[in-house]
């Protein structure tokens, strides 16, 4: 049976029509699913019981079921969900002084395969579906008792490599009748896909656009993140030209900064040649160890010094405030505990 969190609002409204109903019976599916927050279909009360029946015989509403809840001192959530086929998934929710942000996983497992990173670990064993993906939102929006108001593309998965789920999912928890989450305040971050870069440049969207580069030079980029051999960096930062000639939006570009490996003054002088003439912004990240890698993080003072160093070469850049590290909330961990867990028993 099809999932009713699969359906764009105006596929909704047509699919009812097609049906026999009204286009507005869509609307107020819409209203329940999204403002009530219901997961049953006879809680959609002001549908005659014709429709309820139509769309109980022929649509599963879900909801994901929540294995685990952590919450963290700094009020991080970090919530573990199963899916219906047995797959676990993550989702954290942040809570900033704009708003509350969550981070949606988009795959089981990840084929990417970067070096430092925990979920790859587990490699990729599906894409979620887009009804998955927004019901992440929803049982998170549901506990919580409290509107999402950001939505982070930067858990488990590579968005670019289940593009299409990834563009369902995104116009559905935008639509004003639904979640109505604002285009700017959602953010894909992708690890350099360069076709879909390209076809997500060409459809003009209004959400922000998250590079992970790790590293300013191919040789490096190499080592650290194998898409680098199918799409270099001159690949990447083409690209990235289309996508700016296409819209007018500002780049983010993530950096996480690994001790020794991409934290000296001439990966920073690097940096600043290869990001000249962009639009953008780079967040540095502070590492996040995982214990089956040798990577390790600067430490905060290091981080301060390449900051420095990248203002002084005219670079604007943040440093990510880290949240949830008491609960293996921050990003990278994600899963890493489970998938060890199933390495023992497997
Ligand atoms: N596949 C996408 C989105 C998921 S990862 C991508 O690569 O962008 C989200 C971000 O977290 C990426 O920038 C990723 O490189 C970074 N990341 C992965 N492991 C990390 C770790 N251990 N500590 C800090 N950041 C990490």
């Amino acid at each position: 049976m099809k999932n009713i969190y699969d359906y764009q609002y105006d596929e909704l409204q047509q699919l009812m029509v097609d049906n026999g109903f009204k286009a507005f019976n869509g609307r107020q599916i819409y209203r329940w699913l999204y403002k009530e927050l219901v997961d049953n279909f006879d809680d959609m009360t002001d549908l005659s019981k014709t429709c309820r029946a139509f769309l109980k015989e022929n649509f599963v509403i879900g909801p994901l079921e929540m294995v685990k809840k952590q919450v963290s001192k700094d009020g991080t959530r970090k919530y573990l969900f199963r899916l219906n086929d047995g797959s676990l998934v993550e989702s954290v929710l942040m809570r900033f002084d704009y708003g509350n942000s969550i981070c949606v996983t988009t795959q089981v497992g990840c084929n990417m395969g970067c070096k430092f990173c925990a979920s790859g670990m587990l490699k990729k064993q599906r894409n979620l579906n887009a009804s998955e993906i927004v019901q992440e939102v929803v049982s998170v929006a549901k506990d919580l008792n409290e509107r999402i108001s950001h939505i982070v593309v930067m858990g488990t998965g590579e968005p670019f490599d289940n593009y299409d789920n990834l563009m369902q999912f995104l116009s559905i928890v935008n639509s004003d009748y639904g979640l109505g989450i604002g285009a700017r305040h959602i953010t894909i971050s992708t690890c350099g896909v360069v076709p879909k870069i390209l076809e997500f440049a060409k459809g003009r969207y209004q959400y922000n656009l998250a590079i992970s580069l790790h590293a300013a030079n191919n040789e490096l980029r190499d080592q650290l993140m194998p898409i680098n051999h199918a799409y270099p960096l001159e690949e990447l930062m083409s690209a990235l030209d289309v996508y700016e000639e296409y819209n007018n939006r500002r780049l983010t570009f993530e950096y996480i900064l690994l001790k020794g490996v991409n934290d000296s003054k001439k990966d920073a002088e690097q940096l600043a040649k290869l990001l000249k003439n962009k639009h953008y912004y780079i967040n540095l990240i502070p590492y996040n160890s995982v214990d089956e890698k040798d990577f390790r993080s600067v430490s905060f003072d290091e981080a301060m010094v390449f900051y420095d160093y990248l203002c002084k070469l005219g670079i604007r850049a943040t440093i990510r405030k880290e949240h949830g590290g008491d609960i293996d909330a921050a990003c990278g961990q994600l899963r890493a505990k489970e998938i060890k867990k199933q390495q023992k028993e497997g």
